[in-house]
């Protein structure tokens, strides 16, 4: 279900069949999903567009961290052969009932020991099993949430939020897919998500949902 649509002042403008659109991501596997998703647009991320630029990550929700993302990205691409593409940032994270507080917006910096330092993927989710170790079925429950932001120009913003639930595994399997794909066990695709196949994702991923519900917003 979207939690947030906006925002748009102007409904009834006509976008392209074909947007150009700039991910806020440095990510090439999230750039490689976010294509599969908007089939017929252009993805392109600020690095191949030489845009650089540094934004803190500091809100309290996926949503405000996207729209933080979103809105660096459009003032960073300012003055630039970028200006007037519209950019889209995707917050995501993953949320353990188990250890509340521990991951959701802080996802990406699970375990760091200064908050800055970033470990490997594969560093967090065995850090993640281990502080699960002994945890029954029922108390493994989590879910994936992604929020997205595509801000057209200054004043039309789009929002949405989606999520996908599951549990998190007592042992990796798999090995498509990024992050914490391995760990996580997708109930609506009866699997761990590392092991869906290549494009299949995307239909029960918090990022496809996302993606689709944008999309649907856009049209
Ligand atoms: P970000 O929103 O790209 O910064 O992602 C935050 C954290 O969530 C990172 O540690 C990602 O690896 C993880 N994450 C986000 N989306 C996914 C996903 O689709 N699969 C696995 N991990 C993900």
């Amino acid at each position: 279900m979207w939690i947030g649509t906006w925002i748009a002042s102007d409904r009834q403008m006509n976008y392209p069949q074909t947007m150009k659109i700039i991910l806020e991501s440095s990510n090439e596997h999230k750039k490689k999903e976010i294509e599969q998703l908007f089939i017929g647009h252009e993805i392109l991320l600020p690095k191949d567009l030489g845009i650089s630029f540094d934004c803190e990550e500091d809100g309290i929700t996926f949503i405000e961290n996207a729209m933080i993302k979103a809105k660096a990205l459009l003032d960073a691409a300012k003055g630039t052969k970028a200006q007037g593409i519209p950019v889209m940032a995707d917050d995501s994270g993953l949320i353990v009932d188990a250890l509340p507080d521990q991951l959701g917006v802080k996802t990406a910096r699970f375990g760091s020991p200064d908050g800055k330092t970033i470990l490997g993927a594969k560093e967090k989710y065995t850090l993640l099993l281990s502080r699960m170790e002994g945890l029954s079925q029922e108390k493994r429950s989590a879910r994936f949430v992604c929020a997205m932001v595509l801000r057209k120009d200054e004043w039309t913003t789009y929002c949405v939020q989606e999520s996908a639930e599951g549990r998190i595994q007592e042992q990796p399997e798999g090995e498509n897919g990024f992050g914490y794909d391995p760990v996580f066990y997708c109930n609506e695709a009866k699997s761990p998500m590392a092991l869906l196949p290549e494009g299949d994702k995307n239909l029960y991923s918090h990022r496809g949902k996302a993606s689709r519900a944008m999309l649907k917003l856009l049209s």
